[in-house]
């Protein structure tokens, strides 16, 4: 498998290539066409593997060609991403403001440590993807009025994490305010419980482990 047999966007794939992503890492291989094919994933990944390109190409592609195929100036966003901290969700947006660029593609970062104000404001203005921690953005949506109905995707990056950390209800709160969108959730380890945790979010799981 190369990125070029999955039909991706052209930009997308030219900005892969400028990343100097040409061949797919193993992850990326079972989890991009998988993901691009609309189905719930529980992948067993560690950093370091490309997980997270393996779904932001699938979120990206997503997210541009809905813009594409109505252009009627909506606005609201598409996909979420949530991971455990400030720093993994800065290098995420990072990464996916790499490999959006020049699509109709916009980010907004909900993490602790900045004004929640400019935060919001940006999400207003229209953003495709929201890249939060859980407990920012469960304060995001208690306080404002966010329209997150038209999320097509979640993305949960280390689950295992994500139950230590006592995050496991927040997630779970956040998933339960959207309309069932696809699940692909990312864990270095993947226990008993990671697997209930992922199977309470997704009918019909595919498994990837690499
Ligand atoms: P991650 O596991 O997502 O933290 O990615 C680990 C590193 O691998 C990051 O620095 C990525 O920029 C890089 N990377 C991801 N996918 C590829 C690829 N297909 N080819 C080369 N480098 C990659």
């Amino acid at each position: 498998l190369s990125f070029s047999s999955c039909y991706l966007p052209e930009k997308l794939e030219k900005n892969l290539e400028s990343a100097g992503y040409v061949i797919p890492t193993p992850v990326q291989m079972q989890a991009i066409p998988a993901a691009l094919e609309r189905r719930n994933l529980l992948v067993s990944a560690d950093t370091g593997s490309g997980k997270t390109a393996s779904f932001l190409v699938p979120v990206i592609s997503y997210c541009s060609s809905i813009r594409l195929r109505h252009v009627t100036g909506q606005k609201n966003p598409l996909a979420v991403v949530l991971s455990p901290t400030r720093e993994l969700c800065i290098q995420v947006e990072e990464q996916a403001k790499l490999l959006g660029k020049g699509l109709p593609f916009k980010t907004a970062l909900v993490v602790g440590g900045d004004p929640l104000a400019g935060q919001i404001y940006r999400i207003q203005n229209g953003v495709e993807l929201i890249v939060a921690t859980p407990g920012r953005l469960i304060d995001l949506l208690t306080k404002h009025d966010i329209e997150l109905s038209e999320v097509s995707i979640l993305v949960v990056d280390e689950v295992d994490c994500m139950l230590q950390n006592g995050f496991r209800d927040q997630v779970m709160r956040i998933f339960q305010a959207l309309s069932q969108p696809q699940a692909l959730m990312f864990s270095a380890t993947v226990s008993k419980e990671v697997e209930r945790m992922a199977s309470s979010m997704a009918d019909d799981l595919i498994f990837i482990s690499v």
